[in-house]
C-alpha cells in the first residue's frame, strides 16, 4: 500500500485505528448484516451511535449539561448563514477579522436582512499575519454575539486569550482547531465546526449552543433553526450517518489516547520541533508573528516563488502530499492536526534540511 503523509488542511488525515475499525466494521456492523451506511437513522443501532458521540464529545470537552450539541449539515459555511439569522435579527453583529475564513462569516452575515453588522477588530491591514490588539476593542453591550475565528487555517494564527465580552455570548469559530487544546466552553455561547479536520468526514458540521441561545425567530426555516434541530436531536432529518459514526470511533480513540490534554501536549511538541527548524533556516521562514501561531497549520515560505514551487514538487515526490499553502497567501502550509503522526513532523523536517543543503 502507498504511504504518505497528508499535510491538509481539510478533509485531512483520521486516525489509523479509526480507519481499521471503520474496515472490520464495515460490511456487518454489531451483526445487522448491514453497514452503517445503509442503517436507518431512526434504528436503536444509529441511536445509539449519535447518543455515544454526543457523550463522547460532552466528557472530551467537558460540555456543560446547559449547552446543546448539534449534528448538522452544510459544513462550517452553512453557519456563517444560520448564526446571525437566529441570533441577530433586528441587532447588531460584531466580528474580529482574522483572516479569510472571518471575512466570509461577515460577508454572509451583512447578506441577512435586518442584521447590523460591525468589525471590531481586524489584522487585515498586517496581512492577517496576526491576532490583533483585543484590549481596545469596543463592543456595544446590546450586541448580539461577537464572533470569532479562534485558529486561522488559511493564514496560521490562533488566538492566545480570548476577548472578553461580558454578557454578549462569544461565538467560535473553531474548524482547525476543536479537540486540539483545552477550551473551556463556559466562554462560549456557542462553538462550530466543520468535522473535516479534527473531528472526521466532511459533511458533518458540529454545533455547540448554550440553551439560552436557542432561536426564538418564528419564521425561520425548520433546517436553519437551532430550536428545532435541538428539539429533533438533530434528527430534523436525515443526517450525515455514517460521518458522525466515524466521529464517534475518532473521539473513542481521542478519549483512549488520554482526551484533549494528552493530544495538546503531542500538538505543541509537533509543532514546536517544525517552528524550531523554520526559525533555525536561512531559507525558510514563518510568515506569522511568534506569539500568535497555530499549532494546527504552520505556514512557511522560501521567498522565492520558484522556489517554493520546487519544494512542493519535490516533497509530493516521496509522498508528502498537500504542502502547497492555500492559493490566496501561495507559499507553504503543514497542517498538523491530532492524527497527524510526530515521524511525519521528523520526516518534513529531514527533507528541509537536505533541501536547504542543496539550494541555499
Ligand atoms: N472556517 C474555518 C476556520 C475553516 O478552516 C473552514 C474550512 N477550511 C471553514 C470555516 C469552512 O468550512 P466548510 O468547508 O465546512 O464550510
Amino acid at each position: 500500500m502507498k504511504e504518505v503523509y497528508n499535510f491538509s488542511a481539510g478533509p485531512a488525515v483520521l486516525p489509523k485505528p479509526v480507519l481499521k475499525k471503520a474496515q472490520q466494521e464495515l460490511l456487518n456492523y454489531h451483526d445487522s448484516g448491514m453497514s452503517v451506511m445503509e442503517l436507518s437513522h431512526r434504528s436503536s443501532l444509529f441511536e445509539e451511535i449519535i447518543e455515544n458521540s454526543e457523550q463522547l464529545l460532552r466528557q472530551l470537552m467537558g460540555i456543560p449539561s446547559n449547552y446543546r450539541v448539534l449534528f448538522l449539515q452544510g459544513g462550517a459555511s452553512l453557519q456563517f448563514s444560520m448564526i446571525p439569522l437566529n441570533l441577530a435579527k433586528n441587532k447588531t453583529a460584531c466580528y474580529i477579522n482574522t483572516g479569510s475564513w472571518s471575512k466570509k462569516a461577515i460577508s454572509e452575515a451583512k447578506k441577512i436582512a435586518g442584521v447590523t453588522v460591525k468589525t471590531i477588530a481586524s489584522s487585515e491591514e498586517q496581512h492577517f499575519n496576526c491576532i490583533p490588539a483585543l484590549d481596545q476593542i469596543e463592543i456595544p453591550k446590546d450586541a448580539a454575539y461577537v464572533h470569532i475565528t479562534t485558529n486561522n487555517t488559511i493564514e496560521g494564527t490562533v488566538y492566545t486569550k480570548l476577548p472578553q465580552t461580558g454578557s454578549v455570548p462569544l461565538i467560535a469559530d473553531m474548524s482547525s482547531d476543536i479537540l486540539s487544546k483545552q477550551y473551556n466552553i463556559n466562554d462560549f455561547g456557542m462553538i462550530y465546526a466543520g468535522a473535516q479536520k479534527n473531528i472526521g468526514p466532511a459533511g458533518l458540521t458540529v454545533v455547540i449552543i448554550r440553551d439560552d441561545l436557542l432561536n426564538q425567530e418564528a419564521a425561520l426555516s425548520s433546517m436553519l433553526d437551532y430550536k428545532i434541530q435541538a428539539e429533533s436531536h438533530s434528527l430534523y432529518n436525515t443526517p450525515p450517518t455514517f460521518a458522525i459514526y466515524i466521529a464517534q470511533l475518532v473521539f473513542e480513540w481521542l478519549t483512549e489516547l488520554g482526551g484533549i490534554a494528552a493530544i495538546e501536549k503531542q500538538n505543541k511538541e509537533k509543532a514546536a520541533k517544525l517552528y524550531a527548524a523554520i526559525d533555525n533556516s536561512k531559507l525558510f521562514c514563518s510568515p506569522v508573528e511568534p506569539n500568535d501561531r497555530s499549532i494546527m497549520n504552520i505556514p512557511f515560505v522560501t521567498n522565492n516563488q520558484e522556489l517554493d514551487k520546487k519544494f512542493i514538487a519535490d516533497a509530493t515526490k516521496i509522498g508528502f502530499e498537500n504542502l502547497k499553502g492555500h492559493r490566496s497567501v501561495g507559499g507553504m502550509r503543514a497542517s498538523l492536526y491530532n492524527a497527524f503522526p510526530e515521524q511525519g513532523v521528523a520526516a518534513l523536517i529531514d527533507f528541509m534540511h537536505n533541501f536547504e543543503a542543496k539550494h541555499l
